[in-house]
């Protein structure tokens, strides 16, 4: 009945959970297609080349972008970091939903592209909780952190353009709604093939 996937960005400061939620939803979701980024930032120890991220040297990023290979690209706390563009297409046309876990710069330029596109934010429930989680990650320098925690507060000013706000409290619990809002949204007519429904009611 669905002509084709849809988007779904899940947009949240470094830190917000994104990941850890996503891994929570695909456990009961599994018939979707999460986007592996390109990014020039250094690959953090435990982090795989092709799963976590394609990490690129800035030339291979800046052909990619000249290539027109990038869905959306965007500049992150001076690191490069986009969308290829080609596995997202091939997963919607097979009907498959996408999940997009960008920045808030993407999800504009992904909105542009695909106007039925969703646009979820994922917050922690305060800033000393984000600041905790970005320290116990362990994976950043103190300047790297400070640098993020400031990012976070300009990034949240843009809420207000999401279509969802989800409060990551318990990561099982931000998981379910997230579930919800994709079964809500495979609900939408302009998703659906309606002529063939309506066949159905002649
Ligand atoms: P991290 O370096 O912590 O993995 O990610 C930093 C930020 O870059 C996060 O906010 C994440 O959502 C964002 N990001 C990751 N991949 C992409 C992408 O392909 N495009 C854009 N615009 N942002 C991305």
């Amino acid at each position: 009945m669905r002509i084709k996937g849809n988007l779904i960005v899940i947009s949240g400061p470094s830190g917000s959970g994104k990941g850890t939620v996503c891994k929570a939803m695909f456990a009961s979701m599994t018939d979707l297609h999460l986007s592996t980024s390109a990014t020039t930032r250094k690959q953090r120890v435990g982090e795989q080349d092709g799963v976590d991220y394609y990490f690129l040297s800035r030339p291979e990023f800046e052909s990619m972008i000249a290539e027109e290979q990038l869905l959306e690209w965007a500049n992150v706390y001076g690191q490069y970091y986009g969308t290829p563009v080609e596995p997202v297409l091939n997963a919607v046309n097979r009907g498959q939903d996408v999940i997009l876990e960008i920045d808030v710069q993407g999800a504009f330029k992904v909105r542009k592209k695909f106007p039925t596109c969703v646009l979820i934010f994922l917050i922690p429930p305060s800033r000393s909780a984000l600041e905790k989680r970005l320290k116990n990650r362990a994976t950043d320098s103190d300047e790297e952190i400070e640098r993020r925690l400031k990012w976070a507060e300009s990034e949240i000013q843009q809420v207000e353009y999401y279509d969802y706000l989800i409060i990551n409290d318990e990561v099982e619990k931000a998981a379910d709604k997230v579930v919800n809002i994709i079964n809500a949204e495979r609900c939408r007519p302009a998703l659906l093939d309606i002529e063939s429904l309506m066949q159905k009611y002649r």
